[in-house]
């Protein structure tokens, strides 16, 4: 019932370092920026836009080298992740890992899907025996993985993951790849879902594209299941302001990869500099953040945001006791963590 649901787990904070939600450190260009806004004022607002935002995911279609008929655009991706867990239907189980994205259970609860979630192994990896098993015990529905696992940064081996896909498919669960870091992580699963009719990638503008602010994500998937999909996506979703935005970034897209090479370099710079830490344990990732572990995080995370540091804790997340989720943010920032953290004792 909703009115017995939590609300999301997360406190706005005013610092100077905001490494608690993983956005991207460096605002859309302001070249761009001055683009959109020409485009914005030239257009107008007194319209109602495309019905399906048409001509963008043309140009989505276009920048992923994929069929126009298998993208679904929405203002963010997280809304596509309810829409999935609606899809997949009352009575149909959401299948994922736990530790796990807190998005889909929270959906799945909130539309009464069964959830099902089958641990992590120790060092974070998909437990592919267990989870093959529940693709067979469980009534199908939605198998929901993202890749790099999200709040892990954990990256599975692809073999692994195509023998899920596969067994998913093969068992008729939908299997949806949460592909929002791919970009920090230089690999991702694009054809593989491209020869799997029952596959989705989630992808979004919020990360690598640094564009968090507009909503705006998307789904790349076979044209049957898109059309399923949009049967439950509002019409005219995407606004005309919005649409302005994204045109130009799919016009100038190297900004991304620039940017994401920078904050590799700068994860890799920080993972080295706590490497060997006399009582944090530091865990790897192929994300724009990686995890931290105290002897008593909610501590560390007072000290730390004593400092004008935000990270975001994952209390109550079965799995990751006393671990804070650190993203990455600009050299400067990055700096002031490292100070803060090669202190802390
Ligand atoms: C940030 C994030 C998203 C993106 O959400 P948006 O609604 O597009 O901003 C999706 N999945 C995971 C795992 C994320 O961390």
């Amino acid at each position: 019932m909703v009115r017995d649901r939590p609300t999301y787990p997360f406190e706005p904070v005013q610092v100077s370092h905001k490494l608690d939600q993983n956005e991207n450190p460096y605002d859309f260009p302001e070249a761009l920026k001055a683009e959109a806004t020409r485009r914005m004022l030239s257009r107008a607002w007194n319209r109602y836009p495309d019905l399906y935002a048409t001509r963008l995911r043309e140009a989505v279609a276009r920048y992923e080298g994929w069929d126009a008929a298998g993208v679904v655009l929405t203002p963010g991706s997280n809304v596509l992740i309810k829409m999935l867990t609606e899809l997949a239907g009352l009575g149909q189980t959401v299948l994922t890992t736990s530790p796990t994205f807190a998005v889909y259970p929270s959906e799945a609860t909130l539309l009464e899907a069964k959830l099902v979630q089958v641990p992590l192994r120790s060092n974070f990896s998909l437990d592919v025996p267990a989870l093959k098993a529940a693709l067979h015990t469980e009534t199908s529905g939605l198998l929901a993985l993202a890749q790099p696992h999200a709040p892990t940064g954990y990256l599975d081996r692809p073999q692994d993951v195509q023998e899920l896909v596969e067994e998913a498919e093969a068992c008729g669960w939908v299997t949806l790849l949460d592909e929002a870091y791919h970009q920090y992580a230089g690999r991702d699963y694009r054809e593989l879902v491209r020869g799997h009719p029952h596959a989705l990638s989630l992808r979004t503008f919020s990360k690598a594209w640094g564009l968090a602010g507009l909503r705006l994500g998307y789904l790349l998937t076979s044209p049957q299941l898109a059309a399923q999909v949009y049967k439950v996506v509002p019409a005219f979703n995407i606004g005309v302001l919005s649409e302005c935005a994204l045109e130009v970034a799919l016009e100038h897209p190297d900004y991304v990869q620039r940017r994401v090479q920078e904050t590799v370099r700068e994860r890799e710079r920080v993972l080295a500099a706590l490497a060997g830490h006399p009582t944090l344990e530091v865990f790897g990732s192929a994300g724009n953040f990686f995890m931290v572990r105290a002897a008593d995080a909610g501590a560390l995370h007072s000290y730390l945001l004593g400092q004008s540091i935000a990270v975001r804790p994952q209390k109550g997340v079965p799995g990751l006791e006393h671990i804070l989720r650190v993203s990455l943010g600009s050299p400067e920032s990055n700096d002031a963590l490292l100070a803060a953290l090669l202190a802390w004792r």
